[in-house]
């Protein structure tokens, strides 16, 4: 069994969706994860914005345009009649369950159940296009049996005993399709695995069936060496190791999910990323050990804050980190980067959530400074304590610009730098220019 996810890009018209065929109609026995098409879940992300800011005439607009923008696909994507009214009923349904939803109070738990519908309506449309052509297939709910727990980490029991009991109903259909992103809280709400979680859904699956392997199917062949968004001449990466991949997915590179190689490597599952425009060309595969080069690849992490924590009282003294640590555990909140000068502490989080709490609580133990807008730098290479050199070719790259902490050590696989997110692009030109001269 393989598990094969296709994300937006991949499913973002008719005709992609058509050319999806040949790459799944074959003998393997595999799960294929779908992404909701290119563009769906941001424009269900801006009408549930309009519906929390109480904007429900030009929230009921959107859906309206977008029922419409689906019947065209449908329309595109469909030769016979029958199929095409199958899928304009499906679309009126899911818009129509929306606009239902309007008539009541905005709550999170209503913006889920809107940004859910994306990947049931591609998975549908998948699903109905294959029995149109007569290639067997069988639609598996995600939501039957993917499920976080109260910390919003997949409860990977619950997954695996409920995919096994779903799988087990399945005949001799060889393409089996389920969503990505979507998933069940712990109270059995319509959840999701945050923005990019196909990515997550499909090693989750892998782990939890044992995959042979896991496909990632995107616009692009594979992982670059650094971000192809912001830089121009960067070079595919043909191998990397779980933890080279992970470190990359984690600090930025937008190509993964930051938790979607964990489950892989729970399991020692080979990731392979692959081109649907290419589909011959390699692309990257991650497993468990790869060759180790000097520098391998960059990749930055946006919407960075950092906290300073002064105190004279951590000078010698025992159990001022506890203390600092504690109010992060308190507010649920995760710490990137670290470093500690004698009297100092500086720390970076993502997640403002409880930003003013966070500060309010670290005060008590010392002055405390906040800066925002901060971009970690994330080096991948071989960085293994023996090491000889201290990576020069990085400091020298970043030169001209503002490092605002460095993390070295902390990794054997990367370097972590923070810089302001308005040196970004200039830090990453510089850094492929000293690190990837070009051949
Ligand atoms: P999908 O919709 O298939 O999940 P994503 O947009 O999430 O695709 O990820 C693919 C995109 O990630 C690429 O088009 C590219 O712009 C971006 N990207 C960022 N960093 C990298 C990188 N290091 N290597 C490859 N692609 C990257
Ligand atoms: N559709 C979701 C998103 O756009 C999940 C994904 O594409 O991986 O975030
Ligand atoms: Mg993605």
């Amino acid at each position: 069994m393989k598990v094969y996810k296709f994300g937006g890009t991949s499913v973002g018209t008719a005709e992609r969706f058509r050319a999806l065929i040949p790459l799944i109609d074959d003998e393997t026995e595999k799960i294929v994860v779908l992404s909701a098409m290119a563009g769906t879940t941001n424009a269900l992300a801006e009408m549930s914005a309009l519906f929390s800011d109480g904007n429900k005439g030009e929230a009921r607009k959107k859906c309206e345009a977008m029922r419409k923008e689906y019947h065209a696909v449908a329309d595109a994507l469909f030769s016979s009649e029958t199929w095409t009214l199958k899928a304009h009923d499906l679309a009126d349904e899911h818009f129509g369950y929306i606009d239902s939803l309007f008539s009541r109070e905005y709550s999170r738990h209503n913006e889920k159940r809107i940004l859910a519908r994306g990947e049931l309506l591609s998975t549908a449309f998948l699903h109905f296009l294959l029995s149109e052509i007569g290639i067997p297939s069988v639609l598996v709910p995600a939501l039957n049996f993917m499920r976080i727990d109260k910390d919003g980490e997949p409860d990977y029991f619950y997954i695996r005993e409920n995919l096994k009991r779903e799988l087990a109903a399945v005949n001799e259909e060889k393409i089996i399709i389920t969503q990505g992103y979507i998933c069940r809280n712990v109270f059995g709400e319509t959840d999701n695995l945050r923005r990019g979680g196909s990515d997550f859904s499909a090693t989750i699956i892998g782990a939890a069936t044992g995959a042979e392997e896991v496909q990632i199917w995107t616009d692009i062949s594979g992982i670059h060496n650094n971000d192809p968004r912001y830089v121009e001449n960067t070079r595919v990466i043909r191998n990397l190791s779980f933890d080279e991949a992970a470190e990359l997915a984690y600090f930025g590179a937008k190509i993964l999910h930051p938790s979607s190689i964990h489950p892989a490597r729970m399991k020692n599952i080979p990731v392979r990323l692959k081109n649907t425009m290419h589909p011959s060309d390699e692309g990257t595969l991650i497993k468990s050990a790869s060759t180790l080069e000097d520098y391998k690849a960059v990749a930055a992490k946006d919407g960075i804050i950092v906290l300073r924590v002064r105190s004279d009282r951590m000078l010698l003294a025992y159990g001022f980190m506890r203390k600092i640590f504690e109010v992060f555990e308190a507010f649920k909140t995760p710490i990137d980067m670290i470093t500690t000068s004698e009297v100092s502490v500086s720390l970076t989080i993502d997640d403002a959530t409880y930003l003013d709490d966070i500060v309010k609580s670290l005060s008590s133990i010392g002055i405390v400074e906040v800066e925002k807008e901060q971009t970690i730098i994330c080096v991948v290479g071989d960085f293994r304590p023996g090491r000889v050199g201290s990576a020069p070719e990085i400091f020298e790259a970043l030169n001209e610009i503002p490092v605002k902490m460095i993390s070295y050590g902390g990794s054997e696989n990367s370097v972590s730098i923070l810089v302001n997110t308005r040196d970004k692009i200039i830090a990453l030109r510089s850094l492929s220019a000293k690190l990837f001269p070009e051949e």
